[in-house]
């Protein structure tokens, strides 16, 4: 035989009003398991005092003076969850058997019981207590992991719907963990262009091998409710998934998420800043070349359109010819403009820095713009102080900024509306609001708008918010747009005073 074994902790807690049993029994196990500490109770009032200070493993007479066993199983456990309690009773029954499992008994002792037997039963109890333990330290310890972690974890059901989204991951999504669950992950926070993509790789991950995982990289954002804004130079969220299958029926894929915005991002301004680099020559001697044929181009153009004039033909013949003449035109002037927006994008030229009046030159970009809102049918509001709102910088820049910014509120505003331009003091920087009550702007759009040729205008040039963008940085100012679909668009510029 061996001989005794040695736990390093451990409470036995014996209920019985028998004094001579309880002695045998504390005999027993003190000689067979060392390093226990045992106490023991006569009643079952005793028991529960004795038990509120927490113990391993309880040996319980079923029939007590004042209770029986089996009742007191459940509220010995009170303080002690993962406790096991064994009964002893005097018959050998089946019925006494089922009922003392029944009642969640670990098992049960005949008070007959051989000392091996007792020894055995009290250190597999003692065992499966300390598993219960250290599986639940473990799975402590995982879920502190997935807390606190600063990947995105997340476990999806059968039908792709959020069953468990750790803080990090429901950060990005702009919700609560709890907020998250049930909801459809890839139509709540995939965008559109990333979703076939997302399926697939769910799709294949639910039949990978344990320890397998599929790979696919996608953004993960709120979906877009109310309103919304961005700011210029905002990163648009980059997740890399690693995708596995799981066994449990209510968390078939588990996926971790690393976010790779930043990378991409430094990867993108990389490669954009080469190909400027490697284009940005060329491209620019090309638009000053073209500027001149052009320019040679319109004025060629004017002289056909006087000569029309004085031609003899009938009047609905010189007029057909009029209007190719007035689109050629018309097509002439937006290469032009074109070339010109480009040129001031890629122009590396630094700024003037004087004192602007904001106001001023807010108001004069109106008085530029009020035929083309009166034909629209837009009515313009002036918000525009007297005096004050001085800022540094470059006035011609500036008033281009106004313009862009005046142009695209006229142009979103198909069938009138109206347009209200304010300017105010805002710390040390002058802020200009640019508002129209037009449609809004829809999120895959908003994303997109700072980008150079981004343009959803049939004529539009996608450079306009570009530039705004460029002149607003150089002059370590800030642009931010706030839209509402179907209400209408704000863009707030804020250039600083130099104060
Ligand atoms: P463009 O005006 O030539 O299209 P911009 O850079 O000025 O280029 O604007 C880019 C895009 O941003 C526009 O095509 C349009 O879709 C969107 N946009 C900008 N301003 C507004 C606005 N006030 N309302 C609605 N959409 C706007
Ligand atoms: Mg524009």
């Amino acid at each position: 035989m061996s001989g005794p074994s040695v736990r390093a902790r451990g409470r036995i807690l014996i209920v019985d009003d028998n004094a001579e049993l309880t002695e045998t029994l504390r005999a027993v196990i003190a000689s067979g398991i060392h390093g226990m500490r045992i106490e023991t109770a006569q009643t079952g009032a005793e028991g529960l005092e004795r038990a509120k200070a927490g113990f391993d493993v309880a040996i319980v007479d079923v029939m007590l003076p004042d209770a029986s066993g089996v009742d007191l199983i459940p509220r010995l456990r009170e303080g002690s969850p993962n406790a096991e309690v064994l009964l002893v009773t005097g018959f050998a029954s089946v019925d006494a058997a089922i009922a003392a499992l029944r009642s969640g008994a670990f098992a049960f002792v005949l008070k007959s019981f051989r000392p091996e037997e007792l020894i055995a039963i009290v250190e597999q109890a003692l065992t499966k207590v300390e598993l219960k333990r250290e599986r639940e330290d473990l799975e402590q310890r995982y879920r502190d992991l997935v807390e606190v972690t600063d990947v995105l974890v997340i476990a999806l059901d059968s039908d792709d719907r959020v069953a468990l989204m750790n803080p990090k991951a429901a950060s990005f999504a702009g919700v609560s963990p709890d907020e998250a669950r049930g909801q459809e992950l890839v139509e709540a926070w995939i965008p559109k262009a990333d979703r076939a993509a997302m399926r697939a790789a769910l799709a294949d991950s639910r039949s990978l091998p344990p320890g397998k995982a599929r790979e696919v990289e996608t953004g993960f954002e709120p979906r877009a409710e109310g309103p919304m804004e961005t700011r210029a130079g905002e990163l648009k969220a980059r997740i890399r998934w690693h995708l596995g299958s799981g066994t449990d029926p209510g968390a078939l894929v588990y996926g971790i998420g690393i976010d790779v915005t930043e990378r991409r991002a430094l990867e993108r301004r990389a490669a954009d800043a080469e190909a400027f680099s490697a284009m940005g020559e060329l491209a620019m001697n090309l638009a000053h070349e073209i500027r001149n044929p052009l320019n040679a181009a319109v004025l060629q153009l004017h002289l056909l359109n006087r000569h029309l004039d004085k031609l003899e033909a009938e009047e609905a013949t010189r007029a057909s010819l009029k209007q190719r003449v007035r689109i050629v035109g018309d097509e002439v002037g937006r290469l032009s403009r074109l070339l010109g927006e480009f040129l001031e994008l890629a122009r590396p030229r630094g700024i003037a820095r004087e004192p602007v009046s904001v106001p001023r030159l807010v108001d004069q970009v109106l008085a530029l713009e009020e035929q083309a809102a009166l034909a629209r049918g837009v009515k313009i509001e002036r918000q525009l102080p007297e005096d004050g709102c001085i800022a540094i910088g470059d006035h011609e820049k500036l008033k281009q900024v106004a313009i862009n910014l005046v142009l695209n509120a006229l142009e979103a505003m198909k069938s009138g509306g109206e347009l209200r331009a304010a300017v105010s003091p805002h710390g040390e920087r002058v802020r200009i609001v640019v508002e129209d009550t037009g449609p809004g702007i829809e999120p895959e759009v908003l994303r997109n708008v700072f980008d150079p040729f981004f343009t959803t205008k049939e004529a539009g040039t996608g450079l306009g918010l570009a530039i705004v963008r460029k002149i607003i940085d150089q002059h370590g100012g800030e642009v931010k747009i706030e839209t509402e679909r179907g209400r209408g668009t704000r863009v707030i510029v804020e250039v600083p005073t130099g104060r």
